[in-house]
């Protein structure tokens, strides 16, 4: 009779543990990590690899990007805010937008749209109305105000949110410590350069930058991105091959004090 209780009981915690691993995502909440980075500011870590940010203002909220989609965000963030909220997405790709069917409306640049839309096609019929945002949008949380700053680059319709109130750059995949610009969607190295000369030359109103993905970064960080990205397009880089996953193949990677930025060399410069 033991034995067959100790049977029972092992058949039992194996199966729970195939149960828990299949569905490591429920509930949903067991998918994100929440860590405050600054007053009413919070950064939802999704599966350890992408951040969705929550701002709080006084009258809203805004959602910064809706992650891969990996679990229930809509009810997870209730556990942060109960102000009304914005949801926008700094860029159009999947670990970034995978959620965005769970909200009415998306604030997004136009330019990205078609990657957005791609996602739905996916996820079956969508009713979210994506909402067109461009250069010097005001998101007005209410005693708080986040400014939308264009940077094609990483895609077309990728976007930076100032928020000079808490001195905070919010950079999507614009500032990562690992910058893909080797995608098919990328713009070339030359209108990046571009993006993250316009940044910087906003350094004045903020000291930290929120990445789309890992920690914090100083503000300093767009400099050394600077250097690298102008050392590739002045030759003066010595690459090395980009070895990350076989979609990379033939991309290459330069690096410059903690700064790499991952691209491709037939991708430099505008084409006239
Ligand atoms: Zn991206």
């Amino acid at each position: 009779m033991k034995s067959v209780l100790f049977l029972r009981q092992t058949i039992l915690f194996v199966a729970f543990i195939i149960l828990t691993t299949a569905a490591s995502c429920q509930p949903a909440d067991t998918c994100y990590k929440t860590i405050q980075v600054a007053e009413k500011t919070w950064a939802i870590v999704e599966n350890n690899s992408v951040n969705i940010y929550v701002v709080e203002g006084n009258d809203s909220a805004l959602i910064i990007d809706t992650g891969y989609g990996t679990g229930d965000l809509k009810k997870y963030i209730r556990s942060l805010t109960k102000l009304p909220v914005i949801a926008v997405n700094t860029h159009g790709h999947e670990d970034h937008a995978g959620n965005d069917h769970q909200f009415p409306n998306i604030c997004a640049h136009p330019d990205d749209f078609g990657m957005i839309n791609s996602h739905f096609e996916g996820q079956g019929k969508s009713n979210t109305i994506l909402i067109p945002i461009r250069e010097g949008h005001i998101f007005d949380l209410g005693g708080r105000k986040l400014e939308v700053i264009e940077v094609p680059g990483h895609t077309r319709g990728s976007i930076c949110l100032l928020d000079p109130s808490h001195r905070i750059l919010f950079a999507g995949d614009n500032t990562n410590t690992v910058v893909w610009l080797f995608l098919k969607e990328c713009c070339p190295l030359e209108v990046y350069l571009k993006s993250l000369q316009k940044v910087e030359k906003r350094m004045e109103e903020y000291d930290i930058i929120m990445p789309g993905h890992n920690t914090p970064l100083d503000k300093t960080f767009i400099t050394e991105q600077i250097a690298c990205v102008k050392s590739i397009l002045d030759g003066t880089c010595s690459p090395v091959p980009y070895n990350y996953s076989s979609f990379t193949a033939g991309a290459m990677l330069c690096k410059f004090k903690t700064a790499e930025v991952a691209y491709d060399p037939d991708n430099l410069f505008i084409k006239k």
